[in-house]
């Protein structure tokens, strides 16, 4: 996400790296080559030219504290400003309502009907409400058809009138029905046009005034660059939306949506999807967003992903095998899976500070963990409870077993040994032990 930006912030923050202190010499230098990644990263001029006024601004109305450099301190501003003109705060969604109806409004093809799956899937298991999809894009049938299939996947209830061609009517009966069954969340995915067309405003516009939705969100793919933020004023010019979501952050946007649509409409990004699946949407996070264009990682959401995953019991009963020096395959195997419900593992590097330069160009997939999963699943259950049988002619047979070279079945016992040596040491003897462990 964003890489090229990153890469050409850091190179021109480089412009200041032992400068004793901000000029304004050296802060123009370096502010010329900030506007310009801006610029590059297809934001528009007139932002880019206001961003790097207020940031030379506050740089050098700035006392240089002598803790930090002059590039630590320009970071900071940039980044500061940059999480300024992506909103500051984050957004919530408004939930308040009895149903609570959202409407999802854009362009077709911008990841309507996906993103309206993934709210749903996040709502119910994030949030824990009953929630009911609405299909509202009468004129294309393959479409009611991918919200029913999403909406299996992920176990929500999809409303369809088949002899309906009127939105506005089943828009009004699938609210009466959500308060028939008591479902407290009602998401009515609308239909889109290639482009913006007077028709389909005025259509999603009458759903909006018949239903009186208490959030409208407006769907567009970060991809489109300028043409997003366009349209995105063109919608909101009709509709006044209350939030904007991002799609396809994860391909290679270059980021001026991301960047410039709050301070062109004034409506928040409230989420952002970033992959087809349907866990791939996350709420937005403007200082977060800034944390990750400059390289600085995303620990906070990480750190929140791993607390949602982590499971308080298990941990604990590992700890206790791990002191009893009773730690075998099947842990391992079960710390794996805990691993990978964290999502995808290049995402997951990639925040933390420095990863996601550093993997650009390689090649990590929620795969990685294939060839270790294949060699403990040739082993027996009792090989598994106990690692140290083995031996030689097992060994070989685990590589049979499992289609790889019998070097890397030694290397992945070697692991497994060495990192069970550790743990023993840091979870029984305390750090000092793990600590020589580590030296020797
Ligand atoms: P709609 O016409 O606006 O309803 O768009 P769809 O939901 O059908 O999405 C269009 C295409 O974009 C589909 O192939 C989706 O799988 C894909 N898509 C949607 N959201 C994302 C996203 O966040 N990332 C990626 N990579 N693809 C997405």
């Amino acid at each position: 996400m964003f890489e090229n930006l990153s890469e050409k912030l850091e190179r021109a923050f480089k412009t200041l790296k032992g400068q004793g202190h901000i000029t304004e010499i050296n802060v123009a230098e370096t502010l010329k080559d900030v506007r310009k990644a801006l610029l590059d990263a297809d934001v528009s001029y007139k932002v880019a030219k206001s961003f790097t006024d207020t940031v030379k601004e506050k740089a050098l109305g700035q006392q240089v504290l002598t803790a930090v450099s002059p590039g630590q301190l320009m970071v900071k501003i940039v980044h500061d400003e940059l999480a300024a003109l992506m909103g500051a705060e984050q957004a919530e969604i408004n939930l308040k309502g009895a149903p609570a109806v959202i409407l999802i409004a854009g362009l077709q093809g911008s990841g309507k009907t996906t993103f309206s799956a993934k709210l749903a899937n996040y709502l119910k298991t994030k949030k824990n409400r009953k929630v009911l999809l609405v299909a509202g894009d009468v004129y294309r049938p393959a479409a009611i058809e991918q919200l029913k299939v999403l909406g299996e996947q992920i176990g929500v209830k999809v409303f369809t009138i088949d002899e309906d061609k009127n939105p506005v009517n089943i828009a009004r009966k699938a609210i009466a029905h959500a308060k028939e069954f008591d479902i407290n969340t009602v998401i009515i995915d609308t239909a889109g046009r290639l482009a913006i067309d007077e028709q389909m405003m005025n259509e999603i516009a009458a759903v909006k005034q018949a239903v009186n939705p208490h959030e409208t969100l407006f769907v567009v793919d970060s991809m489109t660059g300028q043409d997003a933020v366009n349209t995105a004023k063109a919608f909101n010019d009709r509709l006044d939306y209350d939030g904007v979501v991002l799609t396809k952050l994860d391909g290679d946007t270059r980021g001026g949506a991301a960047l410039t649509i709050r301070s062109v409409v004034d409506k928040p990004v409230k989420f952002v999807g970033l992959g087809e699946k349907m866990d791939a949407i996350d709420v937005f996070y403007p200082s977060r967003m800034a944390d990750r264009i400059l390289g600085m990682g995303d620990i906070v959401s990480l750190v929140e992903r791993a607390q949602e995953q982590f499971d308080e019991v298990e941990a604990r009963k590992l700890q206790q095998k791990l002191a009893k020096d009773q730690f075998n395959f099947n842990d391992f195997v079960s710390q794996i899976k805990q691993i990978k419900k964290m999502g995808n593992v290049k995402d997951l590097l990639g925040m933390i500070p420095g990863m996601g330069k550093a993997l650009k160009d390689v090649d990590i997939d929620d795969d990685a963990f294939k060839g270790i999963e294949a060699i403990i699943g040739s082993m027996t259950p009792f090989e598994r409870e106990n690692p140290s049988v083995l031996n030689g002619s097992r060994r070989k047979r685990i590589a049979m077993g499992s289609g790889v070279e019998i070097a890397e079945v030694n290397r992945l016992i070697k692991q497994f040994e060495d990192t069970r040596k550790m743990m023993k040491l840091v979870s029984g003897g305390g750090g000092k032990n793990a600590l020589n462990a580590m030296r020797n």
